[in-house]
């Protein structure tokens, strides 16, 4: 497999230097050629070229369009991008995708909504959809800044859109309103039955409001009480959510995990990547969730668990987001909790083990940071790929650290939704720099792009993309200062070669190279040339993962493949089919893709 690969890139790569070329060289060619199109390769010297051959998920070729076109063979798909701009697939280095995908099939999701009342439309069309007396949850991912009405609904409203269902809607980790169904269905009555540290919200009055007031715990216990997903609802989840991430260009994560996540919670993603429905590469650490055994959770989860384990569609990477409890999101942590996370910081790195924690202050980081330098000088780091994650107003001293470390950082659009309230704690001044993004590459410390979603935040990359370009918030104040904007060209990579380092992938992805894995998206809009404000509304209408077309959209709508199956050419091969079935498949109408259905997925596990 591999020889064979090495050959046909050499003779791709010969085919094309030669331009003369008459014929296509190999009887069946690449899978599929992009012609037409601005391809932004993100390689080193970020050329931009008008095609691209792909053949068994790899790039094999990138070129012009003339001389690529001579490469297809009798089966090789050719698609006219009509100046369409492609790019690397995007990567989010710090996103719970698992755990949200978990609930996504069964959960509506107000990201994206300009309007309180495009919102409670979502809520109406899936009370509709769903039926009397099956629950309405919305679970975050949103803020009253992104809708015009600047406010949060009302239980009455709630109400109003799903009179026969039970509603939960929440804010953050801080808030969520229930209509009276939901509070019946949980049996709520009064404060004494809210989880810890809640209360009902009243009004001025004294009447309850339907909200409900807390912290993460009270929030987190309270959603602990909804209805689960079943095991099949969560896989379809998975897929469901795997292909919005898609369609927003995403073709992989870095997954930390989350409080809450068993092991039985990966089940549904272990059953997607075991039927090959996998559309998104996903790396993932593991999370200690008992305070004090942290440690002993983690021996035991990686005794059979090796660095690295996996293969290109799932990988395991280490651990966090939580180390150790005692350090975790904590400014002044004890001596003991200092102490209890060296064991374990020279303990994975004993193991060559990756790590990651969150970090939010840089006056504090430093605990960190003498912690990671003490376990170097004991057990060398650097190489192992440990990264800080948040930590937006990193001072040029912390990186340099994390730099000498060989310590990434994983920073999101925290900014986005956090910003108003950022200025008031930290002020103008440390705002403007926040997050340090070019002092941070000038140091050279390596940097991932990413969203933290979906709880707290969006998962869409292009607002990830616009707000670093222009530091404007939800609400649309302009917090960061020109000193730490990046090009679209440095915001591109961290999002792509960027984020695909904290997986060991910068070799294999995050730029479209000959030799490297067939992840890209092509776009609505051209990323470097349109207005910055525009960049947010961006989605792809064509994404490849590994060589399949795993979404499409619009005039490429017809070629989205089934993600039950392997990918084309190997149902090719398995089913012995000749040179006229791609014609088929890809001219005519949309039904004929049922040729291949999922019944029949031939080579599946
Ligand atoms: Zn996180």
């Amino acid at each position: 497999m591999k020889d064979s690969i090495a050959r046909f890139v050499t003779a791709a790569a010969l085919a094309v230097s030669a331009q003369c070329v008459t014929g296509p060289a190999w009887p069946q060619g690449p899978d599929t050629i992009l012609v037409n199109g601005k391809i932004i390769t993100a390689d080193e010297r970020f050329s931009v070229r008008d095609a691209i051959a792909v053949r068994d998920g790899r790039i094999v070729a990138i070129g012009g369009s003339a001389e690529l076109r001579k490469l297809a063979g009798r089966n090789t798909r050719v698609v006219d991008l009509k100046g369409r701009t492609a790019i690397p697939g995007l990567i989010d280095s710090h996103m719970h995708a698992i755990r949200a995908a978990l609930s996504y099939a069964t959960e509506v999701n107000w990201i994206g909504a300009s309007s309180l009342s495009e919102a409670l439309a979502r809520v109406r069309d899936a009370a509709r959809a769903s039926g009397p007396g099956a629950w309405i949850i919305v679970a975050g991912g949103w803020t009253e800044q992104q809708f015009i009405e600047r406010r949060r609904p009302t239980q009455s409203e709630l109400v109003a859109a799903a009179p026969d269902n039970p509603v939960y809607v929440q804010l953050f980790y801080g808030w969520a309103m229930l209509t009276p169904a939901a509070f019946k269905a949980l049996s709520i009555t009064g404060d004494a039955d809210v989880p810890p540290r809640g209360r009902l919200e009243r009004d001025a009055s004294g009447i309850p409001t339907g909200g409900i007031a807390g912290d993460t715990a009270t929030i987190t216990a309270l959603f602990a009480r909804l209805p689960k997903p079943t095991f099949e609802q969560s896989v379809d989840g998975t897929r469901k959510f795997f292909r919005e991430l898609n369609r927003l260009a995403l073709t992989g994560v870095i997954d930390p995990g989350g409080f809450g996540m068993t092991p039985r919670d990966y089940l549904p993603l272990f059953k997607a990547w075991q039927d090959r429905q996998l559309t998104l590469r996903v790396a993932y650490t593991v999370f200690a969730q008992t305070r004090g055994r942290e440690l002993e959770e983690y021996r035991n989860l990686t005794q059979l668990l090796p660095m690295g384990f996996g293969d290109d569609m799932l990988r395991f990477n280490g651990i966090g987001e939580n180390v150790a409890w005692g350090m975790y999101n904590n400014d002044s942590p004890s001596e003991e909790a200092k102490a209890q996370f060296y064991e374990i910081c020279k303990w994975a790195a004993e193991r060559r083990m990756s790590l990651n924690i969150h970090w939010h202050n840089d006056r504090s980081v430093g605990q960190g940071l003498d912690i990671f330098e003490r376990v170097n000088r004991e057990a060398p780091v650097t190489g192992l790929r440990w990264a800080l994650v948040h930590l937006e107003d990193a001072s040029a001293r912390t990186l340099e650290r994390m730099k000498a470390l060989g310590i990434g950082w994983a920073m999101q659009d925290a900014g986005y939704f956090e910003g108003e309230q950022q200025l008031k704690q930290k002020g103008a001044e440390a705002v403007r720099r926040m997050p340090p993004l070019n002092t941070a590459l000038k140091i050279g410390v390596k940097v991932g792009a990413g969203t933290d979603a979906h709880r707290v935040a969006s998962y869409n990359p292009f607002v990830a993309l616009r707000w670093m370009l222009d530091g404007k918030t939800v609400g649309g104040t302009a917090l960061r200062g020109p000193e730490e904007t990046p090009t679209r060209e440095d915001a591109l990579r961290l999002y792509t070669t960027g984020s695909a380092w904290f997986a060991f992938d910068d070799d294999k992805r995050g730029s479209l190279e000959v030799g490297k894995l067939a992840d890209l998206a092509v776009l609505s809009k051209n990323y470097m040339t349109v207005p910055v404000e525009e960049i947010g509304g961006i989605e792809s209408v064509l994404t490849m993962v590994g060589g399949r077309i795993v979404y499409a959209a619009g005039p490429y709508a017809q070629w989205e493949e089934n993600s039950a199956g392997p990918p084309l050419r190997q149902r090719r091969d398995a089913r012995g089919l000749s040179g006229t079935w791609p014609d088929r498949i890809f001219t005519a109408a949309p039904a004929s893709r049922g040729i291949i259905s999922s019944k029949e997925r031939p080579g599946s596990r």
